[in-house]
């Protein structure tokens, strides 16, 4: 039976980070990824710039070149294949990590979608992409209502509302307006986002400002039907002709794996799991977190720049750990 130093669950920006890692420290270490090569960026939208420049999602030392100072998806796609390439890093791509068991000498079988493995540590980097915050309203489950949002030409003559105003959200509102389509902004809040990309909010206001993009502030959508939303706003209820919901209204962690694990979480809102920061070992000895996941809630406080570290103390924990035993 082979087993591994460390497994490491999702092959993101970090999940490679800690691949690279374990590698030059000369551990036995395996990715599993569920989807393809960072599978979150591939499926951002298409035309997505990123807001932090190239050099801070560098990983494992590669310089990342981009053509313009902050770079695009396919720049980045490009470049963590690349890295991959290069380290010879192994990853099994398209294979999810549905359960982990404890055995009875302290490591772990993993029980993915195509096998068993056994390993000694885990790594859990998971992100937060895959779970969508929901609006929880009536017809929500209509096909029309999407939590994602990949290219403006589908939506090109439709009338879209688009939920929120955080990046996601002004990105779609103006891309789809480009393209043709009738756009209804509904804001919970009584602005635009603090943290939309300081080149694009002046874009997005002045288009709010002449009335080519309409915006209901301080408003939530009330229910949803095959042609229709209806909205309260602080003027009264109003219901608008519709033919696409982007509810883009944030995403969440896969919290079901960490409480499968038994990583506590914290019993407010904001479900922060935890983890020893030096170190990055959660409550359960030899099982790590990397990544935005430690984030909980708090989605927008980690990111790659300030999480690639992570690797590097998970790394040396468990070659501490090894070498006391
Ligand atoms: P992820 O990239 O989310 O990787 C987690 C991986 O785990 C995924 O590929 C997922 O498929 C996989 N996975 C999940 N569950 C399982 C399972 N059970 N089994 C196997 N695999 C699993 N950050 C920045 O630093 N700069 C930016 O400019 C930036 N722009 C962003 C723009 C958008 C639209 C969004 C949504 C986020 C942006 N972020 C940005 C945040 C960015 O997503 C994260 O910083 C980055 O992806 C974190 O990497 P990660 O490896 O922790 O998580």
């Amino acid at each position: 039976m082979h087993k591994y130093d460390v497994f490491v669950i999702g092959g993101g920006p970090i999940g490679l980070t800690c691949g690279i890692a374990a590698k030059q420290a000369g551990l036995d270490y395996v990715i599993a990824e569920k989807g393809c090569l960072v599978n979150s960026l591939y499926n951002y939208p298409a035309n997505m710039t990123f807001f932090s420049t190239s050099e801070k999602l560098e990983i494992g030392g590669v310089p990342f070149m981009s053509i313009a100072n902050k770079p695009t998806r396919n720049e980045a796609l490009e470049y963590y294949r690349r890295v991959t390439q290069a380290y010879e890093l192994n990853i099994r791509l398209f294979e999810s990590v549905q359960q982990v068991v404890r055995t009875g000498d302290g490591s772990f079988e993993v029980y993915t979608s195509k096998q068993i493995y056994h390993t000694k540590n885990i790594v859990v980097s998971t992100g937060f992409y895959d779970v969508p915050v929901l609006l929880d309203v009536p017809g929500e489950e209509l096909d029309k209502v999407r939590h994602y949002y990949k290219d403006p030409n589908y939506y090109a003559f439709q009338k879209v509302v688009v939920v929120g105003a955080s990046n996601s959200s002004v990105d779609a509102a103006l891309e789809t307006w480009r393209k043709g389509a009738d756009v209804t902004m509904v804001v919970r809040q009584s602005a635009i986002g603090e943290r939309v990309k300081y080149w694009v909010k002046p874009d997005i206001e002045n288009r709010i400002k002449e009335g080519s993009i309409k915006a209901y502030f301080n408003s939530n959508i009330q229910s949803i039907t095959k042609d229709e939303v209806v909205i309260q706003t602080p003027d009264g209820i109003i219901t608008l002709a519709n033919d696409f919901v982007l509810a883009l209204t944030g995403y969440k962690p896969g919290f079901g794996l960490l409480k499968q694990l038994g990583v506590q979480l914290s019993d407010d809102e904001k479900l922060y799991p935890t983890y020893n920061a030096d170190t990055m070992e959660t409550n359960q000895r030899g099982i790590y977190l990397a990544g935005v996941v430690v984030g909980g809630m708090d989605t927008h406080k980690w990111f790659i720049e300030n999480s690639r570290d992570h690797a590097g103390r998970i790394v040396q924990h468990i070659l501490q750990t090894q070498q006391a035993h």
